[in-house]
């Protein structure tokens, strides 16, 4: 069997390893056009900041390791510009000489990804303009923080990536203005959840301009403005735009694949496409939303990498379903922890799902233990039988163990009851004998 496989990050390496894993004999070719394969998206905010100091520690596996480790033919600088269904044939161009050629394959994966979300706004092709995906994108933003020193940035977007780059950004001496059309930040959570978080931004001196997006970027003197809706107009010397990402369905689109009303490529829960012989993961496809089976985009890595495996093995013969994905994130924005899980009152009321909420604020650890502080915990259930549908976190410490918990009673179709009667690890320096999870099931019942 010769499988093809486009995209060599997280959905696309996944299933290159898994798929060797159940057959040693398949010819696994990976096309990644960029110069790089396996690297760590979710790192690169890091490295601009200085936390993750060498660059090698963002290639989680180089395309040797891989060749060498999986026997997979793995080629780089190589983009898949078309795919011929019918022939069951990809064409290549070999980005460095420019040439074309044609591989067959018996199955094709798409690992594509997402793109930035660049605005129709004049000013925004600015060499000063940033976006960031990969790791070229990395390089350019710190080699210019490097060479120019700039004392002010604007980000653009309040999301999760636009606010690690704010942090990261800060990490450098530079003074952050985050620009956010909605009326708060970081989407996957409430307003009241995200109200703390601002509040922490300002003690960082992050400036926060909410309910107001970008109408231009102007070059004036040596530095740029950046002119919002509202006609207020802020100086600074970068500009990075985190506005969100599209699923990247080019490929797909343009060789006949369905794609779904959310603007993903369509899958079925084995991730196979309209056509049987290619199936799609990842940010470019569209998922079931765990809670409210509805179509949505969801671009996350832990969802991608499942994904990456599920169709490697239904491409083995295994029979593997992906059953939704609930959207669980987790951040970190300077001394806080921000993440959630399953739905928001936003989502819910979208999709017209009656709710319940409860929010509770009690120490992460025992109070007479020291350091304990807040964490801020808002569950939303059903009322009718208390099915949990979400829930979201804002603390300092053990905001992780607790949205992770939750998450996992709501993949097991748990209640608010169910929640109640958990045993969770239990000694001062680490939680209560009534454990804030267990606290936030008492108050919803
Ligand atoms: P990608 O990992 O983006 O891989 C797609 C690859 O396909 C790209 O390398 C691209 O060059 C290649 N490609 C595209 N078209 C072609 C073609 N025609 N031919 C050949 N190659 C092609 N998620 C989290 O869950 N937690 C986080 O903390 C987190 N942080 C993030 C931080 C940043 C800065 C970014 C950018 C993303 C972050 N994400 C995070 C999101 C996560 O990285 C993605 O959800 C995940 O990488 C998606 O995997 P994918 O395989 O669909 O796409």
């Amino acid at each position: 069997m010769k499988v093809i496989i486009v995209g060599g990050v997280a959905g696309g390496a996944s299933a290159a390893a898994r798929l060797r894993r159940l057959d040693e004999n398949a010819e696994i070719i990976l096309f990644e056009k960029g110069e790089y394969i396996s690297f760590a998206n979710c790192g690169l905010p890091y490295y601009i900041g200085g936390v993750i100091k060498e660059k090698d520690k963002l290639l989680v596996q180089t395309p040797e390791d891989m060749s060498r480790r999986f026997n997979i033919d793995v080629r780089t600088k190589s983009e898949v510009i078309s795919i011929v269904p019918d022939k069951k044939e990809v064409i290549v161009r070999d980005l460095t000489n420019n040439e074309e050629y044609s591989e067959t394959y018996d199955k094709l994966i798409l690992s594509p990804g997402a793109e930035p979300i660049k605005p129709d706004i004049p000013g925004v092709d600015d060499s000063r303009v940033f976006t960031l995906r990969n790791i070229p994108d990395t390089y350019r933003i710190k080699d210019y923080i490097d060479q120019h020193k700039p004392r002010r940035a604007v980000v653009v977007g309040g999301g999760f990536i636009g606010i690690e780059v704010a942090e990261n950004l800060h990490a450098r001496g530079i003074n952050v203005t985050i620009v956010e059309l909605a009326d708060h930040i970081m989407g996957q959570i409430d307003y009241e959840m995200a109200a703390i978080v601002h509040n922490h931004l300002h003690s960082k001196n992050v400036e926060l301009y909410l309910k107001d997006g970008v109408n231009a970027i102007q070059p004036v003197n040596d530095h740029l403005a950046v002119v919002l809706n509202s006609g207020k107009s802020i100086d600074t010397d970068m500009v990075v735009m985190g506005i969100g990402v599209k699923p990247d369905i080019k490929l797909a689109k343009d060789a006949g694949l369905a794609i779904g009303a959310r603007g993903g490529i369509k899958v079925d829960q084995y991730m196979r496409t309209s056509d049987p012989n290619i199936y799609a993961v990842g940010d470019a496809v569209e998922v079931k939303d765990f809670i409210s089976g509805q179509n949505a985009v969801i671009p996350l890595a832990g969802p991608a990498n499942k994904q990456g495996r599920i169709a490697a093995d239904n491409i083995a013969g295994r029979s593997s379903i992906y059953e939704g994905t609930q959207g669980t994130s987790i951040a970190k924005v300077f001394d806080m922890t921000v993440a959630a899980t399953g739905n928001n009152e936003r989502q819910l009321g979208r999709s017209g799902i009656k709710y319940q909420k409860s929010i509770i604020h009690p120490n992460s650890h025992a109070s007479y233990y020291p350091d304990a502080l807040p964490i801020s915990i808002k569950l939303i259930f059903s009322p009718d039988d208390g099915r949990i549908l979400g829930a979201q976190a804002v603390g300092y410490e053990g905001v992780d163990k607790r949205i992770d918990v939750i998450a996992t009673a709501i993949r097991a179709g748990m209640t608010v009851y169910d929640l109640e009667k958990l045993e969770l690890a239990y000694a001062p320096p680490y939680s209560s004998a009534k454990d804030p999870v267990n606290m936030a099931g008492f108050v919803a019942a």
